[in-house]
């Protein structure tokens, strides 16, 4: 138990592990932080926490944490330096790589743990300060087919519900979400709904028996990456026995291929072929249950979705998105109390810090396409640049950008350095062996709180704060944007990465555009989101009523759009008379017409202004990879409740550690008796990239044929991601974690 009661302050601040965004007060005493409760009155968690935001504060006084700059020396071991002798080093390389190579040779590549004031100026200076859009973040790899999902199905980015929700449904339909392990304080509202309303129906649909999917009504397991089947399949029966919502979706839809668009009749003819024989045959989900769920979700009166990675680390994620908004859409099952489809995040500010703040390689801030002539001249004069400065073309998508990083030997590979923030992508990349040659080669310069994988290859290490050593804003799954404030000072020299990137902006001649350069890291992110929150007034997603005054008092933070400081906060999207929408004046700019007050709903999609979102005609695609003779085995990957990512924070938590010390593959009773393995053998399991040995957990939870390994492993010979496949969704680009074909190899006993 931690010191709850015995401390000199609580300070209000977010959770910095998963998506779900929990309200937290950290306890402080004598100037260290030593508890951490929830926060009661937050609208995300009502008070509960989860393990690993309960022991988050034991991250921050970890031995290994690092506290003073470090360079690399010609003999291969850090030095600690100086800050200004780091900070110059860094930028005196950086001048002189873009000199020699180009604008885009020095890529930034950041996270969804860093806070939106840091993921904006960082974006700010690669896209404003040195024209280049060689900005990523790992959100690519988490949250990017749900982007392709949302943009392409209505328009905008995010979700148009919130949690709220959940205790208004009727049908809780999770998809590709162990929400249990992953999301354990959404799972617990779930679950609590469920006890106070017992005809409230869930279904699962997930290739694992998880935890969750234990305790749902009804369990539709599938193979690996078929679930495109089974809910054109869904749509079928509920085309055929007309339970579709007519009228809804001749007022708020179209049925399109992406490039024409049809009528319904062309739509019904397109999944009648999705019977739900052929479909079982194909996913080996029973069509009996195929039925019942198609039933259950259209029928419940409010169906609300959620899903995660399980949909989106996918070659086809965007259209596994697509057809699971195709679902709600066709059953009117949207914008109303307890019914949406709607995305949980895996990170606490992959919406708020990556997404919103557009600092991805094809996008701007408020989530507008670099490519778009008027957003960047919008952004160009909010910036105070000459117009023209930034660049029209995108920069690289995340696997690309490291495909292409090499050093100054390897011409083929144009990036020649790489500043990454709070994120190891020499444990977190799939195929992990064809991009650890180039981290290593290039000028890599990594701001974390811990060595990992990542900083072994480093040039340059600078110690960052962790979030309640710094403060600033995360934005959760449901469009909420919450202020931590600052708690206590980082250790030894570690500073904010706020402080760090206007420190080299200085050395860079571009100290103008990031004039936040103040010790006080809450003067510096005021001044930081302040000045976010005005670029973005005009967009869908303004947060301009969300002043730092307003989001010191508010106790559960804000919703988007919130576009003045009386306006509430947006509980649900597109809904008339409810809500506004979004600015209005923002519509006008975009369409050059008032929003039309005569539809109920108005999805942003339409560029006509019509507001109507898409129903998309999508062939069936399988995953990139499927069992063969060579390969037999589905493998898929996930977390674990008590570890976070690749356990950097979470396994050097005394409590967490020992709860799960490391990874294993579970193997289907079936088939360890095929291989003749008992639980406890060591497995090399191989894929055509690579091999990861594991101790073997004989379980029933997936079908046969099917394998489960966590990926918070730091160990070299267990680091799964080596197997772990790299082809990526044509949209998205997002990679393809969930799905890789493997054999497996007992090679010793226990
Ligand atoms: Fe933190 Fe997520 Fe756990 Fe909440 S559920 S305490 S946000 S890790």
């Amino acid at each position: 138990a931690n010191a709850q009661g015995n401390v000199d302050k609580w300070v209000k601040g977010a959770c910095r592990f998963c998506g779900t965004g929990c309200g937290v007060y950290v306890g402080v005493k004598n100037g260290k932080a030593v508890a951490i409760k929830g926060n009661p009155d937050a609208k995300t968690n009502f008070g509960f926490l989860c393990v690993k935001g309960f022991l988050a504060y034991k991250v921050m006084y970890h031995p290994d944490r690092l506290k003073y700059p470090m360079i690399r020396q010609k003999n291969g071991n850090f030095e600690k330096v100086s800050w200004d002798k780091a900070l110059d080093y860094v930028a005196d390389k950086f001048k002189y790589l873009q000199n020699k190579y180009g604008k885009d040779a020095v890529a930034y590549y950041g996270s969804g743990q860093c806070t939106t004031e840091e993921s904006y100026t960082f974006n700010k200076l690669w896209k404003g300060g040195f024209r280049s859009n060689m900005v990523e973040g790992n959100p690519r790899l988490c949250m990017a087919s749900a982007v392709g999902g949302y943009v392409s199905t209505f328009g905008s980015d995010e979700p148009v519900g919130s949690y709220a929700d959940i205790e208004k449904s009727k049908c809780i339909f999770l998809v590709g979400s162990n929400t249990s392990e992953c999301h354990p304080i959404i799972f617990r509202r779930v679950m609590r709904h469920k006890l106070n309303n017992p005809d409230v129906k869930i279904i699962v649909c997930e290739p694992r028996k998880t935890n969750t999917a234990k305790i749902a009504d009804l369990w539709l397991p599938v193979d690996p990456g078929t679930d495109l089947a089974v809910f054109h399949s869904m749509a079928r029966e509920i085309i055929k026995n007309n339970w579709y919502n007519e009228d809804f979706v001749k007022n708020n839809a179209r049925i399109t291929d992406g490039k024409n668009t049809y009528d319904f009749k062309k739509y019904a003819d397109f999944v009648d072929q999705f019977t739900p024989e052929k479909v079982e045959k194909l996913t080996r989900c029973p069509a009996e249950d195929i039925r019942k769920a198609a039933e259950w979700f259209a029928n419940s009166g409010a169906t609300y979705t959620m899903w995660t990675m399980g949909l989106n680390q996918r070659t086809r994620g965007v259209w596994a998105n697509n057809l699971m908004h195709n679902l709600h859409l066709l059953t009117g099952n949207i914008a109303k109390p307890g019914a949406d489809p709607f995305s949980l995040t895996g990170q606490p500010n992959a919406c708020g810090g990556v997404r919103e703040t557009g600092s991805l390689c094809h996008l701007l801030p408020g989530t507008k396409p670099v490519a778009s002539d008027m957003w960047r001249s919008y952004v160009e004069k909010a910036w105070k640049i000459p117009e023209g400065t930034i660049d029209p073309k995108p920069g690289f998508h995340t696997i690309k950008m490291f495909d292409n990083l090499g050093g100054e030997n390897n011409p083929d590979k144009p990036i020649k350095g790489m500043l990454t923030s709070t994120t190891n992508p020499a444990q977190s990349l799939p195929n992990l062996n064809k991009y650890l040659k180039g981290m290593k080669d290039s000028f890599l310069v990594v701001l974390d709180i811990f060595p990992t994988r990542t900083t072994q290859l480093a040039d340059v290490v600078l110690p960052a704060a962790f979030i309640y050593e710094k403060g600033g804003v995360y934005g959760c799954s449901e469009r909420r944007s919450q202020l931590t404030e600052k708690c206590v000072n980082p250790p030894g020299e570690a500073k904010p990465d706020v402080w760090i990137a206007a420190q080299l902006a200085k050395r860079m001649g571009l100290e103008r555009l990031i004039p936040w350069n103040d010790d006080d890291s809450m003067a510096a992110n005021e001044k930081a989101w302040t000045e976010y929150i005005t670029v973005t007034k005009d967009t869908d997603h303004t947060l301009w009523g969300a002043k730092y005054d307003r989001l010191k008092k508010e106790p559960a933070g804000l919703q988007w759009p919130c576009p003045s400081i009386d306006h509430p906060g947006t509980y649900k999207r597109y809904v008339r008379g409810m809500d506004p929408m979004f600015n209005h004046e923002g519509f006008k700019k975009l369409f050059n017409k008032d929003i039309p007050s005569d539809e109920k709903i108005f999805f942003y999609m339409d560029k006509k202004g019509e507001g109507k979102a898409n129903i998309f005609l999508r062939p069936y695609a399988g995953p990139a990879e499927t069992p063969s003779a060579a390969y037999p085995f589905y493998l898929t990957t996930g977390r674990v409740i008590e570890q976070w990512h690749t356990g950097t924070m979470t396994m050097r938590v005394p409590e967490l550690a020992r709860a799960h010390p490391n990874a294993y593959v579970e193997i289907h009773p079936d088939d360890a008796k095929k291989y003749n393995i008992t639980s406890g053998d060591m497995i090399k399991i191989t894929s055509r990239r690579g091999t990861s040995i594991l101790p073997a957990v004989i379980v029933e939870n997936s079908m046969p044929g099917i394998l489960f390994v966590p990926w918070f492993d730091q160990r070299i010979s267990e680091m799964i991601n080596f197997v772990c496949n790299d082809a990526v969704d044509k949209g998205s680009k997002e990679p393809e974690f969930k799905i890789a074909a493997v054999k497996i190899e007992r090679i010793s006993g226990p």
